[in-house]
Protein backbone atom coordinates (compact mmCIF):
# COMPACT_ATOMS: atom_id res chain seq x y z
CA UNK A 1 0.00 0.00 0.00
CA UNK A 2 2.86 2.46 1.05
CA UNK A 3 4.70 1.64 -1.67
CA UNK A 4 1.89 2.28 -4.67
CA UNK A 5 1.57 6.14 -2.53
CA UNK A 6 4.99 6.83 -2.99
CA UNK A 7 5.14 6.03 -6.70
CA UNK A 8 1.52 7.81 -7.02
CA UNK A 9 3.23 10.75 -4.95
CA UNK A 10 6.47 10.51 -7.85
CA UNK A 11 3.92 10.53 -10.85
CA UNK A 12 1.71 13.75 -8.64
CA UNK A 13 5.28 15.33 -8.24
CA UNK A 14 6.09 15.34 -11.39
CA UNK A 15 2.86 16.19 -13.48
CA UNK A 16 3.19 18.78 -11.26
CA UNK A 17 6.51 20.21 -11.90
CA UNK A 18 5.54 19.63 -15.73
CA UNK A 19 2.63 22.00 -15.34
CA UNK A 20 -0.28 19.83 -15.86
CA UNK A 21 -3.39 19.02 -13.65
CA UNK A 22 -2.08 20.52 -10.49
CA UNK A 23 -5.35 19.99 -8.82
CA UNK A 24 -5.48 16.17 -9.44
CA UNK A 25 -1.72 16.34 -8.42
CA UNK A 26 -2.05 17.30 -5.11
CA UNK A 27 -5.67 15.51 -4.57
CA UNK A 28 -4.28 12.00 -5.56
CA UNK A 29 -1.47 11.90 -2.89
CA UNK A 30 -3.77 13.49 -0.61
CA UNK A 31 -6.52 10.87 -0.82
CA UNK A 32 -3.98 7.82 -0.51
CA UNK A 33 -2.09 9.24 1.87
CA UNK A 34 -5.06 9.59 4.26
CA UNK A 35 -5.79 5.44 5.33
CA UNK A 36 -1.42 4.77 6.09
CA UNK A 37 -1.20 8.09 7.51
CA UNK A 38 -4.25 7.60 10.04
CA UNK A 39 -2.30 4.00 10.41
CA UNK A 40 -0.07 6.20 12.48
CA UNK A 41 -2.56 6.69 15.45
CA UNK A 42 -3.52 2.75 15.00
CA UNK A 43 -3.02 0.43 17.95
CA UNK A 44 -1.77 -1.92 16.03
CA UNK A 45 2.12 -2.26 15.59
CA UNK A 46 1.73 -3.50 11.78
CA UNK A 47 -0.55 -0.17 10.74
CA UNK A 48 1.21 2.10 12.93
CA UNK A 49 4.89 0.77 11.04
CA UNK A 50 2.99 1.18 7.45
CA UNK A 51 1.69 4.62 8.50
CA UNK A 52 5.48 5.77 9.71
CA UNK A 53 6.88 4.65 6.49
CA UNK A 54 4.54 6.53 4.15
CA UNK A 55 5.55 9.66 5.63
CA UNK A 56 8.84 9.21 5.42
CA UNK A 57 8.90 8.17 2.03
CA UNK A 58 6.57 11.44 0.97
CA UNK A 59 9.15 13.80 3.03
CA UNK A 60 12.14 12.24 1.37
CA UNK A 61 10.35 12.58 -1.89
CA UNK A 62 9.23 16.90 -1.32
CA UNK A 63 12.74 17.28 0.17
CA UNK A 64 14.42 15.41 -3.12
CA UNK A 65 12.56 17.91 -5.48
CA UNK A 66 14.58 21.20 -6.42
CA UNK A 67 12.95 24.30 -5.28
CA UNK A 68 13.46 25.39 -9.21
CA UNK A 69 10.99 22.43 -10.31
CA UNK A 70 8.19 24.08 -8.75
CA UNK A 71 6.42 26.45 -11.11
CA UNK A 72 7.22 29.82 -11.28
CA UNK A 73 6.43 33.14 -12.92
CA UNK A 74 5.16 34.15 -14.81
CA UNK A 75 4.92 31.20 -17.34
CA UNK A 76 3.84 28.31 -14.51
CA UNK A 77 0.70 26.87 -12.57
CA UNK A 78 -0.21 28.40 -9.79
CA UNK A 79 1.75 27.77 -6.57
CA UNK A 80 2.28 24.51 -5.45
CA UNK A 81 1.94 24.63 -1.44
CA UNK A 82 -1.20 27.56 -2.17
CA UNK A 83 -2.79 24.27 -4.48
CA UNK A 84 -2.00 22.12 -2.00
CA UNK A 85 -4.24 23.41 0.29
CA UNK A 86 -6.80 20.55 -0.41
CA UNK A 87 -10.42 22.22 0.92
CA UNK A 88 -8.79 24.83 2.39
CA UNK A 89 -11.61 26.89 2.59
CA UNK A 90 -13.59 26.22 5.64
CA UNK A 91 -16.73 26.35 4.52
CA UNK A 92 -18.59 23.00 3.56
CA UNK A 93 -20.31 23.47 0.05
CA UNK A 94 -23.98 24.97 0.56
CA UNK A 95 -25.63 23.51 -2.69
CA UNK A 96 -26.58 27.17 -3.41
CA UNK A 97 -25.34 30.05 -5.77
CA UNK A 98 -24.57 33.68 -3.92
CA UNK A 99 -23.18 36.26 -6.03
CA UNK A 100 -22.54 39.30 -3.67
CA UNK A 101 -22.69 42.72 -5.38
CA UNK A 102 -20.27 44.50 -3.10
CA UNK A 103 -20.70 48.54 -2.45
CA UNK A 104 -17.00 49.80 -3.49
CA UNK A 105 -18.47 53.04 -4.43
CA UNK A 106 -17.72 53.80 -8.26
CA UNK A 107 -16.17 50.68 -9.21
CA UNK A 108 -16.91 46.95 -9.64
CA UNK A 109 -16.77 43.69 -7.27
CA UNK A 110 -18.55 40.51 -7.26
CA UNK A 111 -17.97 37.73 -4.60
CA UNK A 112 -19.12 34.87 -5.89
CA UNK A 113 -20.04 31.59 -3.92
CA UNK A 114 -20.45 28.97 -6.20
CA UNK A 115 -22.62 25.77 -4.93
CA UNK A 116 -19.57 23.09 -4.71
CA UNK A 117 -17.99 25.36 -2.00
CA UNK A 118 -15.38 27.17 -4.50
CA UNK A 119 -15.43 30.77 -5.19
CA UNK A 120 -14.54 33.97 -7.22
CA UNK A 121 -13.65 37.03 -7.41
CA UNK A 122 -14.87 39.29 -10.06
CA UNK A 123 -12.91 42.62 -10.04
CA UNK A 124 -11.72 44.00 -7.16
CA UNK A 125 -13.02 47.73 -6.65
CA UNK A 126 -10.27 50.73 -5.75
CA UNK A 127 -6.84 50.41 -4.30
CA UNK A 128 -8.57 51.78 -0.89
CA UNK A 129 -11.69 48.60 -1.29
CA UNK A 130 -8.80 46.24 -0.89
CA UNK A 131 -8.99 45.57 2.97
CA UNK A 132 -12.94 46.19 3.10
CA UNK A 133 -12.96 43.30 0.47
CA UNK A 134 -10.71 40.93 2.35
CA UNK A 135 -13.01 41.56 5.47
CA UNK A 136 -16.35 40.79 3.98
CA UNK A 137 -14.63 37.33 2.03
CA UNK A 138 -13.00 36.25 5.39
CA UNK A 139 -16.26 37.20 7.17
CA UNK A 140 -17.86 34.48 4.94
CA UNK A 141 -15.56 32.12 6.26
CA UNK A 142 -13.50 31.55 2.92
CA UNK A 143 -9.35 31.78 2.69
CA UNK A 144 -8.93 30.73 -0.73
CA UNK A 145 -10.46 32.63 -3.88
CA UNK A 146 -10.58 29.43 -6.89
CA UNK A 147 -11.08 32.22 -9.70
CA UNK A 148 -10.12 35.56 -9.66
CA UNK A 149 -11.16 38.09 -12.51
CA UNK A 150 -9.93 41.22 -13.44
CA UNK A 151 -12.70 42.56 -16.43
CA UNK A 152 -10.07 45.02 -17.18
CA UNK A 153 -7.13 46.54 -16.18
CA UNK A 154 -8.73 50.37 -14.72
CA UNK A 155 -8.31 51.35 -11.22
CA UNK A 156 -11.72 51.10 -10.20
CA UNK A 157 -11.99 47.40 -11.38
CA UNK A 158 -8.17 46.17 -10.35
CA UNK A 159 -7.54 48.85 -7.24
CA UNK A 160 -8.14 46.12 -4.32
CA UNK A 161 -6.83 42.82 -6.28
CA UNK A 162 -3.05 42.96 -5.84
CA UNK A 163 -4.50 43.05 -1.31
CA UNK A 164 -6.89 39.95 -2.69
CA UNK A 165 -4.35 38.36 -3.74
CA UNK A 166 -1.53 38.51 -0.90
CA UNK A 167 -4.83 37.68 1.47
CA UNK A 168 -5.59 34.61 0.23
CA UNK A 169 -5.13 30.94 -1.41
CA UNK A 170 -5.21 31.76 -5.38
CA UNK A 171 -6.16 29.49 -7.96
CA UNK A 172 -6.66 30.85 -11.69
CA UNK A 173 -6.52 34.01 -12.89
CA UNK A 174 -8.22 35.43 -16.08
CA UNK A 175 -7.64 38.68 -17.62
CA UNK A 176 -7.82 39.84 -20.93
CA UNK A 177 -5.42 40.48 -23.26
CA UNK A 178 -5.01 44.45 -24.17
CA UNK A 179 -2.84 45.63 -27.15
CA UNK A 180 0.17 46.94 -26.49
CA UNK A 181 -1.00 50.94 -27.17
CA UNK A 182 -3.29 50.00 -25.05
CA UNK A 183 -1.53 48.17 -22.11
CA UNK A 184 -1.44 50.24 -18.93
CA UNK A 185 1.29 51.66 -17.33
CA UNK A 186 -0.45 53.04 -13.59
CA UNK A 187 1.19 52.16 -10.61
CA UNK A 188 -2.29 50.17 -9.52
CA UNK A 189 -1.41 47.61 -12.40
CA UNK A 190 2.36 47.20 -12.04
CA UNK A 191 0.67 46.51 -8.04
CA UNK A 192 -1.38 43.61 -9.05
CA UNK A 193 1.51 42.21 -11.79
CA UNK A 194 3.72 42.15 -8.96
CA UNK A 195 1.42 40.75 -6.86
CA UNK A 196 0.60 38.21 -9.53
CA UNK A 197 4.32 37.29 -10.12
CA UNK A 198 5.61 37.57 -6.31
CA UNK A 199 2.57 34.45 -5.61
CA UNK A 200 3.98 31.90 -8.85
CA UNK A 201 0.68 32.55 -10.73
CA UNK A 202 0.16 32.34 -13.94
CA UNK A 203 -2.57 34.32 -15.73
CA UNK A 204 -4.86 33.05 -18.93
CA UNK A 205 -6.50 35.12 -21.05
CA UNK A 206 -10.05 36.04 -20.36
CA UNK A 207 -12.00 36.04 -24.23
CA UNK A 208 -15.06 34.90 -25.80
CA UNK A 209 -15.25 30.91 -25.93
CA UNK A 210 -12.83 30.42 -23.08
CA UNK A 211 -14.71 28.42 -20.29
CA UNK A 212 -13.93 28.53 -16.96
CA UNK A 213 -15.75 25.46 -15.32
CA UNK A 214 -18.78 23.17 -16.79
CA UNK A 215 -20.24 20.55 -14.75
CA UNK A 216 -22.48 19.43 -11.78
CA UNK A 217 -24.93 21.77 -13.44
CA UNK A 218 -22.33 24.84 -13.04
CA UNK A 219 -20.63 26.48 -15.79
CA UNK A 220 -18.63 30.19 -15.94
CA UNK A 221 -17.15 30.76 -19.51
CA UNK A 222 -16.60 34.19 -21.33
CA UNK A 223 -18.89 36.05 -23.85
CA UNK A 224 -16.49 38.50 -24.82
CA UNK A 225 -14.25 40.90 -25.74
CA UNK A 226 -14.48 39.39 -28.84
CA UNK A 227 -11.52 41.50 -30.56
CA UNK A 228 -8.27 42.02 -29.67
CA UNK A 229 -7.91 46.14 -30.46
CA UNK A 230 -10.31 48.58 -29.34
CA UNK A 231 -8.18 51.63 -28.30
CA UNK A 232 -10.36 51.55 -25.37
CA UNK A 233 -9.85 49.82 -22.30
CA UNK A 234 -13.52 49.39 -21.34
CA UNK A 235 -14.03 47.64 -24.54
CA UNK A 236 -11.66 45.11 -23.72
CA UNK A 237 -14.06 44.17 -20.53
CA UNK A 238 -14.30 40.39 -20.04
CA UNK A 239 -17.92 39.21 -19.88
CA UNK A 240 -18.97 36.43 -17.91
CA UNK A 241 -22.17 34.24 -18.13
CA UNK A 242 -22.19 32.32 -14.78
CA UNK A 243 -24.61 29.19 -14.97
CA UNK A 244 -25.92 27.25 -12.09
CA UNK A 245 -29.31 25.05 -13.34
CA UNK A 246 -31.79 27.20 -14.67
CA UNK A 247 -30.52 30.45 -13.57
CA UNK A 248 -28.03 32.41 -15.18
CA UNK A 249 -25.86 35.56 -14.19
CA UNK A 250 -24.27 38.22 -16.63
CA UNK A 251 -20.86 39.90 -15.02
CA UNK A 252 -20.21 42.99 -17.89
CA UNK A 253 -17.21 44.90 -16.22
CA UNK A 254 -17.48 48.01 -18.52
CA UNK A 255 -17.89 46.70 -21.57
CA UNK A 256 -19.72 49.28 -24.02
CA UNK A 257 -21.68 49.26 -27.36
CA UNK A 258 -19.01 47.86 -29.63
CA UNK A 259 -18.18 44.73 -27.31
CA UNK A 260 -22.22 44.29 -27.23
CA UNK A 261 -22.55 44.23 -30.40
CA UNK A 262 -20.05 41.50 -30.83
CA UNK A 263 -21.07 38.92 -28.64
CA UNK A 264 -22.58 36.17 -29.93
CA UNK A 265 -23.55 33.77 -27.48
CA UNK A 266 -26.84 33.00 -25.99
CA UNK A 267 -26.52 36.19 -23.33
CA UNK A 268 -30.09 35.25 -21.73
CA UNK A 269 -29.93 36.16 -17.95
CA UNK A 270 -32.15 36.38 -15.11
CA UNK A 271 -29.70 38.74 -13.22
CA UNK A 272 -27.31 41.33 -15.74
CA UNK A 273 -24.66 43.60 -13.68
CA UNK A 274 -25.33 46.43 -15.90
CA UNK A 275 -22.42 47.69 -17.91
CA UNK A 276 -19.81 50.43 -17.04
CA UNK A 277 -21.52 51.47 -13.65
CA UNK A 278 -24.60 52.47 -15.80
CA UNK A 279 -22.57 54.33 -18.43
CA UNK A 280 -25.30 55.96 -21.76
CA UNK A 281 -23.14 53.91 -23.53
CA UNK A 282 -23.29 50.47 -22.42
CA UNK A 283 -26.54 48.45 -22.14
CA UNK A 284 -27.67 49.10 -25.54
CA UNK A 285 -31.29 48.18 -26.52
CA UNK A 286 -30.38 45.58 -28.58
CA UNK A 287 -28.25 43.89 -26.08
CA UNK A 288 -30.64 44.28 -22.97
CA UNK A 289 -33.49 42.72 -25.51
CA UNK A 290 -31.14 39.44 -25.62
CA UNK A 291 -30.46 39.47 -22.27
CA UNK A 292 -33.80 40.43 -20.79
CA UNK A 293 -33.01 40.37 -17.36
CA UNK A 294 -35.20 40.22 -14.42
CA UNK A 295 -33.18 41.57 -11.90
CA UNK A 296 -30.58 44.72 -12.98
CA UNK A 297 -27.67 45.52 -10.62
CA UNK A 298 -25.40 48.91 -10.90
CA UNK A 299 -22.35 49.10 -9.41
CA UNK A 300 -22.04 52.68 -8.64
CA UNK A 301 -20.66 55.84 -6.36
CA UNK A 302 -23.06 57.96 -4.73
CA UNK A 303 -22.63 61.43 -6.68
CA UNK A 304 -19.98 60.32 -9.04
CA UNK A 305 -18.09 62.24 -11.33
CA UNK A 306 -19.37 61.32 -14.32
CA UNK A 307 -23.10 61.17 -13.61
CA UNK A 308 -23.64 57.45 -13.73
CA UNK A 309 -26.11 55.72 -13.76
CA UNK A 310 -27.36 57.60 -17.03
CA UNK A 311 -30.96 58.56 -17.41
CA UNK A 312 -31.23 56.73 -21.03
CA UNK A 313 -29.82 53.50 -19.13
CA UNK A 314 -32.62 53.61 -16.50
CA UNK A 315 -34.93 54.07 -18.83
CA UNK A 316 -33.93 51.24 -20.92
CA UNK A 317 -33.47 49.09 -17.98
CA UNK A 318 -37.18 50.14 -17.32
CA UNK A 319 -38.94 49.82 -20.38
CA UNK A 320 -37.30 46.13 -20.25
CA UNK A 321 -38.76 45.49 -16.91
CA UNK A 322 -36.11 44.93 -14.99
CA UNK A 323 -35.93 45.22 -11.35
CA UNK A 324 -32.88 47.80 -10.87
CA UNK A 325 -30.66 47.36 -7.19
CA UNK A 326 -28.07 49.63 -7.47
CA UNK A 327 -25.16 49.80 -4.68
CA UNK A 328 -25.28 53.60 -3.98
CA UNK A 329 -29.00 53.27 -2.88
CA UNK A 330 -28.90 50.02 -1.06
CA UNK A 331 -25.01 48.99 -0.57
CA UNK A 332 -23.68 45.43 -1.39
CA UNK A 333 -26.51 43.16 -2.37
CA UNK A 334 -26.77 39.63 -2.61
CA UNK A 335 -28.50 37.04 -4.58
CA UNK A 336 -28.94 33.60 -3.85
CA UNK A 337 -29.93 31.20 -6.49
CA UNK A 338 -30.91 26.90 -5.94
CA UNK A 339 -30.61 26.53 -9.75
CA UNK A 340 -34.48 26.79 -9.63
CA UNK A 341 -35.25 30.75 -8.67
CA UNK A 342 -33.24 33.88 -7.75
CA UNK A 343 -33.93 36.00 -4.83
CA UNK A 344 -31.87 39.19 -3.66
CA UNK A 345 -31.84 40.03 0.23
CA UNK A 346 -32.75 43.28 -0.50
CA UNK A 347 -35.77 44.91 -2.23
CA UNK A 348 -34.58 47.69 -5.32
CA UNK A 349 -35.11 50.92 -3.92
CA UNK A 350 -38.21 52.70 -6.09
ZN1 LIG B 1 -15.40 50.97 -14.12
Amino acid sequence: MWAAAAVFALLAGWSAASGRKEGLAFLLPAVLFLPPVAGLFSRRKGMRARGAAVVLAAAAFVLSVPSGAWPAAPAAAPSAREDSSAPASGVSSSGKLRVHFLDVGEGDSEFVELPDGKTMLIDAGNPENGPDIAAYIRKLGHDRIDYLVATHPHSDHIGGMAEAIRSFAVGAVYMPRTSEADTPTTSVYRNLLTAIRDKGLKVSTAKAGVSLFDGGGESAAFVAPNGTDYGDLNQYSAVLLLAYGKNRFLFTGDAGTVSEKEITADVRADVLKVGHHGSGTSTGAAFLKKVSPKYAVIEVGKDNQYGHPAASTLERLRKAGAAVYRTDQLGTVTFTSDGNTVSADKKPAS
